[in-house]
């Protein structure tokens, strides 16, 4: 007799734990293992959870006993090989459990997949013959009783582990069916459409429109029907949505009286979720002579460089040279991902690229359901030839289970929202595209007007390759940058609130011509500050060390940090004076005060409060690109990619609060703002102008942007980058210590300095307050670790998790937490 083997697999479970757990596998399992596959094992005393199989062995371990693996999910892996690998990058580069980077990178329902109930298939007949087998049948007479029945319920009933099978085929024979495919179904969005009542031949047909034609009262019915005709001859489609007719002056009632008579039939059918967009199809346009020959420079550039990257001017056509890129790889048989900000996603890019790839664009990002996401998924997973080859995605997308990768597009690259902050894992998406291409081979292109100093730096080095375009598309001139003289117009007395003359006068011009007008503030809220005016005294969240900002529309003073509100005050609390002035203006107050200089003007604005509900920042976009609305106030929201063809004015309200800010990337951030924002301004008639409010005209990066003068902005900030050991010469590692004792806080956060300077020595600063010391009642502490780039990082993460593991090996460390965040943005 032969010896029974034993075997084991490791997986990947669901909390934020650095190690895999290995479980032992019941011998009827074993046929079934593979890697890549959801199976659902008890962890702790008595939960179950849902992870991925990662390594199939015969080693015991010997650290615990292994638990048995409690039933397998899936018949296919739902991940890859090269996935996994990706996300063990990701866990190590970036100091996350390997456990959060899954939670991130799988779509919600299959982690539910534990939860997993099975109920009667609603097409089962009891009455009719099939054949099951003695457990299946066992499993059928108990759902009848019990009408759901979860995976660990049938295990029981059965009394084996194995029931993957039984429940596949009980699926298969539609007897069963899951509760999340039911709510799949029910789930799924539909839509009415009209069609000729079948019955009818074509004679019939036309019999019946003479009938309508010889009666006047039968007018609307006439129309409605000859529309709907000429709809199904149109698109040779037999059913129209009901929809397209209404938007042709036909009346839903008109359509049930034709309902009512016969003459048509209205039925409600299932749309695909991801079908919206693709209505209409156009044809790629005719590059141009420059963007030509970009195309052919970046062809040549992928030769000889993994990483590309198109600097680009404003409106000088980046996309359409994306678009003919995109064809090409699939052309070839290959996926793209696209990688966007995630609040360019919901615009007017991807209504272009859709009109070009139809079916084949898959939108992925954090507005979809769960039930698209893991659609797309799945498409992804089999790198389906006609649908979601081309992946347009935020961030996240970066997990989907590519197969056969060929390029990667990075939209936008220097925007810091590449990087998650919160929760782990602290990715970005940029940096991380650049590992995933490898295990493809693919190639990625990196395009921005303003790129972040590491990419520009790369490609200066000969890291990345290096393509321009210096001119607008069409020969569309750059806007005209001014400023205007806060500190003049304020000695001179002629500001209208926040507003210098010089800036009205611009906006009263720009709206007598009827051309919009963009203004640019980074605050929301009316006011950021309420000071005593006898003795500084400020209200301050009582949660965090802010000072608290007033919403009008609300009446509140509300903090940016906690969501914290409070009614405003009418006093000082401190002296008890009631002269208390407002300092610093918001979006909200700039509404305010435009409804005052321009009464007639039709104002929005455009910010994280004006966007909360689903589909305003559509509308508002869309309103102000059918020139609903003139003048359109925003934070950076009103920065990003947007592309209008009326605007002649952008005002930059007050460069100096974006200058101001204290962190290594403030000049960097700030003159990426300020060009992006302008490049809002004249994009295809006539030249845009734009006006930089600031009390400080010489300031050099304000300079460089009204020079257009990327390349001189990044000659001077390399210096200061290089002096001050920062990226792209350094890396930078910020490690927040957080607990609401802050003595306790302090010694710890010393103690641990003191370790990592055991061994990463003068690379060690801090720790030391940051700016906001205090959030959400923790107080917190932060050390940088500033590290040559030449330093190997793999021995530098593998020491800072030892130090960490150290630390938190001393009991009274375990109420500190610790935020680790590698290549902070
Ligand atoms: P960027 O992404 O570089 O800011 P866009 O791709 O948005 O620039 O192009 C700017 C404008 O020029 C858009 O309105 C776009 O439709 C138009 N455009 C760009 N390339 C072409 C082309 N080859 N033919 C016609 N119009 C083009
Ligand atoms: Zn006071
Ligand atoms: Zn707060």
């Amino acid at each position: 007799m032969t010896e029974r083997k034993t075997f084991f697999v490791d997986v990947i479970l669901p909390i934020p734990i650095h190690q895999e757990f290995t479980y032992r596998v019941p011998h009827d399992m074993i046929n079934y293992l593979q890697k890549g596959i959801r199976v659902v094992v008890p962890f702790g005393k008595s939960k179950l959870v849902t992870g991925i199989i990662t390594r199939i062995h015969e080693e015991v371990p010997t650290q615990y006993t292994a638990k048995y693996l409690e039933h397998i999910l899936d018949e296919h892996p739902i991940i890859t090989g090269n996935q996994y690998a990706f996300w063990k990058w990701i866990a190590s580069y970036y100091l996350a459990p390997i456990g959060d980077v899954m939670n991130a990178a799988l779509p919600a329902n299959f982690k539910l997949a534990s939860e997993t109930k099975v109920v009667i298939h609603p097409d089962f007949d009891p009455s009719k013959n099939y054949y099951l087998t003695e457990r299946e049948s066992e499993i059928v007479d108990s759902l009848e009783i019990r009408e759901e029945l979860t995976l660990k319920e049938i295990a029981e009933i059965v009394g084996i582990k194995t029931i993957q099978p039984i429940i596949k085929s009980l699926i298969d024979k539609r007897i069963v069916i899951t509760t999340e495919e039911l709510n799949d179904k029910f789930n799924a969005k539909t839509e009415t459409y009209c069609a000729i009542n079948p019955v009818f031949s074509e004679e019939d047909l036309n019999a019946v429109i003479s009938s309508l034609e010889a009666s006047s009262a039968k007018a609307k019915q006439l129309e409605a029907l000859l529309t709907l005709l000429q709809e199904i001859h149109a698109t040779n489609e037999q059913y129209i949505p009901k929809k397209v007719l209404i938007s042709k002056g036909i009346s839903a009632s008109s359509l049930a009286t034709l309902e009512k008579n016969g003459f048509i039939v209205q039925e409600k059918l299932v749309v695909s979720r991801l079908s919206e967009l693709t209505d209409e199809q156009s044809e790629m346009k005719p590059l141009s002579e420059a963007q030509d020959k970009a195309l052919q420079e970046i062809r040549a550039s992928f030769e000889k460089h993994s990483v590309s990257l198109l600097h680009g001017v404003t409106g000088s056509g980046k996309t359409e040279i994306y678009v003919q890129l995109i064809q090409e790889q699939l052309d070839l048989g290959n996926q793209v991902l696209f990688l966007l900000p995630e609040i360019a996603l919901t615009t007017q890019l991807i209504q272009r690229l859709s009109k070009y790839f139809g079916d084949q664009i898959g939108v992925y990002h954090s507005k979809f359901n769960q039930n698209e996401r893991v659609e797309i998924w799945n498409n992804v997973l089999e790198n389906n030839p006609s649908k979601f080859r081309l992946i347009v995605g935020a961030r996240s997308s970066i997990f989907l289970p590519f197969k056969q990768l060929g390029l990667i597009i990075v939209d936008e690259e220097h925007e810091s929202t590449f990087k998650q902050y919160d929760p782990s894992p602290r990715y970005n998406a940029r940096d991380s595209s650049m590992v995933l291409a490898k295990f493809f081979n693919a190639k990625v292109l990196l395009g921005s007007a303003t790129p972040a100093m590491e990419s520009y730096y790369n490609a200066q080095i000969g890291k990345y390759g290096y393509i321009e375009l210096n001119h607008r598309f069409g020969g569309v001139q750059m806007p005209e940058i001014l400023c205007a003289d806060l500190r003049r117009e304020r000695k001179n007395k002629s500001m209208q609130s926040d507003f210098t003359n010089y800036l009205v006068d611009e906006m009263r011009t720009a709206l007598n011509n009827k051309e919009q007008i963009i203004l640019f503030q980074n605050r929301r809220g009316y006011t950021p500050l309420w000071m005593c005016e006898i003795c500084n005294w400020a209200p301050r969240c009582v949660n965090c060390d802010v000072s608290l900002t007033y919403h009008k529309q609300t009446n509140m003073l509300k903090c940016h940090y906690c969501s914290h509100v409070t009614p405003p005050v009418g006093s000082c609390s401190a002296c008890g004076s009631n002269r208390i002035k407002m300092i610093g203006f918001g979006t909200e107050k700039i509404e305010d005060d435009l409804a005052i200089i321009f009464p007639d003007a039709i104002v929005k604005r455009l910010d994280y409060d004006t966007t909360r509900s689903k589909n305003a920042y559509e509308t508002i976009l869309n309103d102000f690109d059918s020139q609903k609305i003139d003048i359109l106030i925003g934070t950076q929201m009103v920065t990003k990619g947007l592309d209008f063809d009326n605007v002649s004015l952008v005002g930059i309200l007050d460069a100096d609060m974006l200058l101001n800010q204290s962190d290594f990337r403030a000049f960097e951030r700030s003159f990426q703002l300020m060009s992006q924002v302008s490049g809002r301004a004249g994009r295809k008639q006539k030249r845009g102008k734009v006006i930089i409010q600031t009390g400080d005209v010489d300031n050099w990066v304000i300079q460089k942007v009204h020079e257009h003068d990327y390349k001189g902005f990044f000659n001077a900030e390399i210096l200061e980058r290089k002096n001050y050991f920062y990226p792209p010469f350094y890396k930078i590692i910020q490690i927040t210590l957080k607990h609401k004792d802050p003595i306790v806080l302090d010694g710890s956060s010393m103690h641990f300095a003191q370790e990592l300077r055991t061994a990463f020595k003068e690379r060690v600063l801090g720790p030391e307050y940051p700016i906001v010391r205090r959030i959400q009642n923790l107080y917190l502490k932060r050390i940088t670790l500033k590290i040559e780039k030449d330093v190997s990082d793999g021995k530098i993460k593998e020491r800072l998790q030892e130090f960490i593991d150290k630390f938190y090996s001393v009991p009274s460390n375990k109420s500190i937490r610790m935020v680790v965040d590698v290549d902070p943005a």
